[in-house]
């Protein structure tokens, strides 16, 4: 290969690692990767030539107001490739087959007993990842990679699930080596919240963003942060447990061993338990969120009292991190202003102002039955060094 040549296939390179981080892009934007325009012009020709890449329409971008006709966007051609994105969590494992254009194809979850321990639960996955790609036109070798989200931190020098997550049964498993074993597919594993936070900034309401903070809430409550564009783990892997960060410090006895933990005061389980005397039957979250929508006073007070909590844990986190913009996804984030709002009040009282406002609070544009397994297939789509696309797609 001579040197131009070389050249050549560097930039068809460098433009397509950028589609795949950020999703569609104009040719302005690619031009900011560090080429020319004229540059861009020429790979963007060869890349739609080769059927790499193919046009499309502009995507919103955070609300941004767009003034004179919106640009076309170069996209990766979803034929290419596929990748999946699994959420194992506390009774459910969720999955989802994506292309490489980000579009999500087909979901679907299945309920599996905590008991029956990582393996088995990776084999039934397994199982349900075959099922869902039957419904695509892709085969298991036009996977790229699986991406697997869990609550609870994963520890950055080992691999392994933390202490402080929900899933007990996998506390000190290696869930990279298992997957790895039982999936015979190439596994990425990440924190639920982080995998989030990737698919508000790749698809969401954070698209375009560098600095902004994610909070997920489940059966406990997770932030991601991302941080000058990429997304921030700590050293060990457990940067935004914002639902063990302590808001009474004579509270309950948390998972973790802390007391009064954010997590004991407003996870699903925190908010329902206030419900056991005056509506029996221990209503669900998406039920009791259904019923203050209704105008239960109950509800929307356990829910009130919620946002109120988490406002304190945010105002801390914003006070520290100076994020953007502040997401709230996850199961309580349905309940819109009925949470919201008390929230934001709690922490405007707390929060920094560096002579402007704080940070708006909204709710994710994702879906929240699938913005962690978007997320996880995203994570997958971003890491071109770990998950290379099939052999000639690319030169
Ligand atoms: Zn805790």
């Amino acid at each position: 290969m001579d040197a131009g040549s070389a050249q050549r296939n560097a930039n068809r390179s460098r433009v397509v690692h950028a589609l795949r981080q950020r999703g569609a892009m104009s040719r302005s934007d690619l031009a900011e990767i560090g080429l020319s325009r004229s540059t861009v012009a020429s790979v963007v020709a060869e890349l739609l030539d080769a059927g790499t890449v193919v046009e499309v329409a502009d995507a919103p971008r955070n609300g941004r107001v767009v003034t004179g006709r919106p640009p076309t966007l170069v996209g990766l051609h979803g034929g290419l490739g596929a990748t999946v994105g699994v959420e194992i969590a506390n009774g459910t494992v969720r999955a989802a087959v994506c292309n490489v254009a980000q579009e999500l194809l087909v979901h679907d979850a299945v309920t599996v007993d905590d008991r029956i321990g990582p393996a088995e639960t990776l084999r039934l996955t397994g199982e349900l990842i075959d099922r869902l790609l039957g419904r695509t036109s892709f085969r298991r070798e036009q996977v790229i990679g699986v991406g697997i989200a869990m609550p609870g931190p994963i520890q950055r020098r080992t691999g392994l699930n933390g202490r402080a997550t929900t899933l007990k049964p996998w506390v000190s498993v290696n869930p990279h080596a298992l997957a790895t074993e039982i999936l015979g597919l190439p596994v990425l594993v990440g924190n639920d919240a982080n995998l989030a936070a990737l698919a508000e900034l790749t698809l969401g309401v954070a698209r375009g963003l560098r600095d902004y903070a994610y909070v997920y809430t489940a059966n406990g409550i997770g932030a991601g942060f991302v941080l000058d564009g990429a997304l921030y783990v700590g050293a060990n892997g457990t940067a935004g447990e914002i639902g063990h960060t302590t808001i009474n410090e004579d509270g309950l006895v948390c998972e973790c061993g802390g007391r009064g933990c954010l997590n004991t005061l407003a996870n699903a389980d925190a908010i329902t338990q206030h419900l056991w005397q005056s509506h029996p039957g221990k209503p669900s979250i998406a039920e009791v969120i259904r019923l203050a929508h209704d105008g239960d006073a109950g509800c929307r007070r356990v829910l009130a009292d919620a946002g109120r909590h988490i406002g304190v844990a945010m105002a801390n986190m914003y006070n520290l991190l100076d994020p953007e913009l502040i997401v709230l996804g996850g199961n309580l984030a349905p309940a819109g202003s009925i949470l919201i709002d008390p929230l934001r009040e709690s922490m405007a009282r707390r929060a920094i102002h560096a002579g402007e406002a704080i940070p708006p609070v909204v709710a994710g544009a994702l879906d929240g039955e699938v913005v962690v397994v978007v997320g996880a297939a995203a994570a997958v789509l971003r890491d071109s060094a770990g998950f290379p696309l099939g052999a000639g797609t690319v030169a």
